[in-house]
């Protein structure tokens, strides 16, 4: 439904409309006022209920969260109880989908909202029964409460699922992502790992002696790898089969009729060699396509990919609360770039680009991260920093932009500057709202003559 499916939310807004029609206007009114009445002690009574959940109560301690979360409680509340013409159902329907996807951002169990709200639910009823309503309304009242508050929590929940299903992706890419940072590194141990063994057995295999001694690929170090990592790594990959293979018929046939002496030995050993050549020419090339596809990295710039923005800052935002460092973001936009196209065409423009994102990555720590997060922005999370650090790295930044000679082949380019905007996590546990915050800096910056850096404002 959050994926904009026109059909499913009509039906959403009529079965909405639906339920209201039930009851008279009236009435409707009066639950209304009754609800604002009590809607502070009614949020009040759902918070404590999702505090007592260990999962969701990680993410809302923050007795600032606490109250934010509270506000917006006693607004969702009014909201949904709100009498409205069927033309503002609609608003009524996206509020939900979005409540939605913030829970699944900020991953508050689907199980815990419904709980809570069932809870919430009985409350409400209950203040009813205590109302002068007349028992005909009363029950009516009281149906619409259940009625509307579960349609709600059902549109909320279609939005949740499919959220958290995406992000769930994203995190698993993430993994692999990160586990493959050392892959080079990796893929070069694997490599003499391997020819180590041929060496050992090649030595041993001549002689009858020591040839009981020879090791089995699947004991040796490489063996070891292939079980535990491979398997994770490279879930997928058709290579895996084929090397588990491989790996049997050394272990379990050739390296045993070597030992037996009973056949031609020097064809063993020549088989063995073959086999090995095999195992190494697949798993080169599943590193290959591991270190092509899954690098996460933007092509042009090799920056990351902005799909893993979300991963990394909901990290960053745990382990805030966790260990009450803090962090920022800066979102940087280079100053009409559009320009440099125009003048000396997009090949030089995307030399240009490179360059700035070389400037970004190297002017950082190499526990930040740095994005590519539009054509020409590039979104930098920098860890572990208050105001006046992450001031001074995005002043620095600025000025070394101005400074900076991006002549390319002759073309003068000397006076590309940048906007940055600056926000720095204040332990709001949704990370769009330190993006917003980010993304209005940077408009600030811009509107103010471009070429400076904003922090943005927190409240
Ligand atoms: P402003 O100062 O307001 O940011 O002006 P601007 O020209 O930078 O902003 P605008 O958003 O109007 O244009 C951004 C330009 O960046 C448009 C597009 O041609 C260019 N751009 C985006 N991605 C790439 C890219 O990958 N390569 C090249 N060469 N240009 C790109
Ligand atoms: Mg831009
Ligand atoms: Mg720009």
């Amino acid at each position: 439904m959050a994926g904009g499916s026109g059909n499913k939310i009509d039906d959403a807004v009529n079965t909405w409309i639906a339920i209201c029609d039930e009851v008279a206007v009236p009435l409707q009114g009066q639950l209304y006022t009754m609800i604002c009445a009590r809607a502070e002690n009614f949020a009040e009574l759902f918070y404590d209920m999702i505090l007592q959940d260990n999962q969701a109560a990680k993410f809302l301690t923050q007795v600032q969260v606490q109250q934010r979360l509270h506000a917006s409680m006693v607004e969702w509340l009014k909201g949904v109880f709100k009498v409205s013409q069927p033309d503002e159902i609609r608003n009524k329907v996206e509020r939900q989908l979005h409540v939605g996807m913030v829970h699944a951002r900020l991953q508050v169990p689907v199980s815990v909202v419904a709980k809570s709200a069932g809870k919430m639910k009985q409350v409400i009823a209950r203040d009813l029964q205590g109302s002068d309503l007349q028992r005909n309304e009363l029950a009516k009242a009281i149906c619409l409460v259940y009625e509307l508050f579960d349609h709600a929590i059902d549109i909320m929940n279609e939005a949740y699922i499919e959220n958290f299903e995406s992000q769930t992706r994203n995190d698993e890419s993430y993994r692999r992502f990160a586990v493959g940072q050392n892959i080079v590194a990796e893929r070069e141990r694997l490599r003499a790992c391997l020819l180590g063994w041929e060496r050992s057995f090649l030595l041993r295999a001549n002689q009858p002696e020591n040839c009981c001694e020879i090791q089995k690929i699947g004991a040796s170090e490489f063996g070891l790898w292939f079980r535990h990592k491979a398997m994770t790594l490279f879930k997928n990959a058709t290579e895996i089969q084929e090397i588990t293979q491989l790996i049997s018929k050394i272990d379990d046939d050739l390296l045993l009729k070597v030992q037996d002496r009973s056949g031609d030995v020097s064809k063993m050993v020549n088989e063995i060699d073959e086999t090995v050549a095999g195992i190494m020419f697949m798993f080169s090339s599943m590193f290959d396509r591991f270190l092509e596809v899954e690098n996460g990295r933007d092509d042009l710039t090799h920056l990351l990919n902005r799909r893993f923005l979300p991963s990394v800052l909901s990290r960053e935002i745990s382990m805030s609360i966790k260990t009450g460092t803090r962090f920022a973001i800066m979102l940087i936009d280079l100053d009409h770039f559009k320009q440099v196209n125009d003048t000396w065409g997009h090949s030089i423009g995307d030399t240009v680009l490179k360059k700035a994102a070389d400037i970004i990555r190297n002017s950082l720590r190499i526990g930040d991260f740095v994005f590519r997060y539009g054509g020409e922005e590039i979104m930098v999370v920098l860890v572990e920093v208050n105001q006046e650090i992450a001031m001074n790295v995005a002043e620095n930044l600025r000025s070394k932009f101005e400074a900076f000679d991006f002549s390319v082949n002759g073309n003068e380019i000397t006076n590309l500057t940048v906007s940055v905007g600056i926000a720095l996590h204040e332990g709001h546990p949704d990370y769009e709202r330190l993006i917003n915050a980010a993304d209005d800096a940077m408009y600030h910056a811009k509107k103010n003559g471009r070429n400076q850096c904003v922090l943005a404002k927190t409240d």
